[in-house]
């Protein structure tokens, strides 16, 4: 397993729609747990591929807390959100592409997702709390939406001026 790094905003290749995953090969899943790292050592609960640079559609997430029970790395391939609640909730969300900056947004509390595993086993689940957000959140980057694009575009370009500045700092080291 190895660490990759991941994009920060703005940058077009989060804004792209990935590509399905037709034939689940040693390489994605080699793939998928170099995420998981990646996504642990950040820290974070979640990461989708677009944000490593992979146009693929898939995501890794974690929302157990620490000191909350045993971890669940879960590893989502064509992950599908095939139905949402009306009840909303809101949650304030980061994204470790958009380092430090945070947004409450509201989503739908619960939502059913169907996707893939490592070996291509189907499930469907239902999520609610933190792992409804989150799944949904990762979901949003295989389609290219980052949090912010919820936001009014006052605030989004605030955020992503900031970005700006910070690639600028990081690219002088
Ligand atoms: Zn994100």
């Amino acid at each position: 397993m190895s660490l990759r790094s991941i994009l920060i905003h703005p940058d077009p290749r989060l804004k792209k729609v990935c590509e399905p995953v037709s034939d689940l090969s040693d390489e994605l899943r080699s793939l998928s747990d170099d995420m998981l790292q990646t996504m642990y050592d950040a820290p974070g609960i979640g990461l989708a591929a677009p944000q490593i640079g992979v146009n693929t559609r898939l995501i890794v997430l974690d929302c157990v807390r620490e000191g909350e029970g045993d971890a669940r790395p879960l590893a989502m391939f064509n992950p599908e959100v095939v139905a949402s609640s009306d009840e909303k909730s809101t949650y304030e969300e980061g994204c470790l592409s958009i380092p430090e900056q945070y947004a409450e947004i509201e989503r739908p509390a619960e939502v059913s997702v169907r996707w893939l595993d490592r070996d291509g086993t189907e499930h469907q689940e239902d999520f609610d709390g933190l792992w409804a957000t989150c799944v949904q959140h990762e979901i949003d980057h295989l389609n290219g939406i980052l949090f912010i694009d919820y936001l009014k575009p006052l605030r989004r370009q605030m955020i992503t001026r900031k970005m700006q500045k910070l690639k600028r700092e990081r690219a002088r080291g």
